[in-house]
């Protein structure tokens, strides 16, 4: 393949967003002791996060948010400590793909410890075109997968809507990328509600953007329909998830006349119910979340600025879950409702 007719990755940000968080897909891990500032500037432009980290703090990081996609090892760092760490990482992490970094002069100098820790391929790390290939050919990978986004007018609309079924998606392996609209300054301090919007996203790991729409004034902007559109076309996803129409909020039903319109290419578009739904809120499709309910209510517990709201009581949260389930008895204990205005005809 000729790496000049690689087309740069459409992972540019909308503007009017910002990317607060990406889920373990999009995150590159590389082991240095060299600040190798270039390199991590061309993975941030393919809409990477770059982090330096050493190896005890790799292994923090994939038990909080999971394995990244991406992990670059410099050759000097491979020492008997390291090897242990990276075989550790590389059992627990099969997703994880593992480059070694060696310019040319040092490449043989480390092709036996190189193979020895498994690393079959390697890139100059002064050279980012090579390592951003590289990249490239992950993310090609990557867009055979199913991706979700979840669309929500303020910071916990989606976690409470669909919470659980995203963890299910992040699960079976999915890219999940929330994009919330506003940042709720009406329910609370700006600054402490994006960084419990930041908090959930990670702990979900998923992808965040947030948008800066004024709350409980979004019907009157001109600009949501853009912006959701750029995200769709950002995201490019299999599944949308959005507010119901049946909803008493009107930045609710802003965003779902919105997103309905923006992504209107997309195969599967599923309405969750939020606490100010009403009783017109008729769901025909029930996403068994047996397995992630409690990691629902965990995510919850991130908007600590929001606790005392009864809609966030973890005892209401399970046991809505629970009531919806009725239609999965006896098989499943636990669902979250959704309406269908557009179905894939997949089961997940
Ligand atoms: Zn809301």
């Amino acid at each position: 393949m000729d790496g000049s007719e690689t087309a740069p990755p459409t992972l540019a940000v909308p503007s009017g967003l910002v990317r607060e968080a990406v889920g373990p897909e999009r995150t590159a891990v590389v082991w240095s002791h060299e600040p190798l500032d270039a390199l991590l500037d061309a993975l941030t432009a393919a809409g990477y996060l770059p982090v330096r980290l050493p190896p005890s703090e790799t292994t923090v990081l994939v038990d909080v948010t999971g394995p990244p996609s991406l992990l670059l090892v410099a050759a000097e760092t491979l020492d008997e400590p390291t090897l242990r760490t990276l075989d550790a990482l590389r059992r627990s992490s099969r997703q994880t793909r593992v480059v070694l970094l060696a310019g040319p002069a040092s490449a043989s100098t480390h092709l036996l410890t190189a193979l020895r820790a498994g690393l079959s391929e390697v890139v100059d790390p002064t050279d980012p075109d090579a390592v951003l290939a590289s990249v490239l050919a992950r993310a090609d990978d990557a867009a055979t997968g199913s991706r979700v986004l979840a669309i929500g007018a303020h910071p916990d609309d989606v976690e409470i809507g669909c919470g659980a079924s995203l963890l299910r998606h992040r699960g079976l392996g999915h890219c999940v990328t929330v994009l919330t609209l506003s940042r709720g300054a009406v329910g609370g301090p700006h600054a402490s509600r994006r960084q419990e919007a930041v908090n959930a996203a990670v702990s979900m790991g998923a992808e965040l953007l947030l948008g800066d729409l004024e709350d409980t004034r979004l019907a009157e902007s001109s600009e949501l329909i853009g912006l959701i559109e750029q995200a769709v076309a950002m995201v490019d996803p299999t599944t949308v998830y959005v507010h119901s129409r049946h909803d008493n909020h009107q930045d609710h039903r802003a965003v779902h006349v919105a997103a309905v319109s923006a992504a209107r290419l997309v195969p599967e578009l599923l309405c969750y119910q939020s606490p100010s739904a009403t009783n017109e809120f008729a769901p025909t499709k029930f996403v068994p979340v047996d397995d992630t309910i409690e990691a629902k209510v965990d995510v919850l517990a991130r908007y600590r600025s929001q606790a005392g709201r009864p809609y966030l009581e973890p005892d209401l949260v399970v046991a809505s879950a629970r009531y919806w389930a009725r239609q999965l008895a006896p098989r499943t204990r636990y669902a979250e409702p959704f309406e269908v205005l557009r179905s894939s005809g997949t089961s997940d």
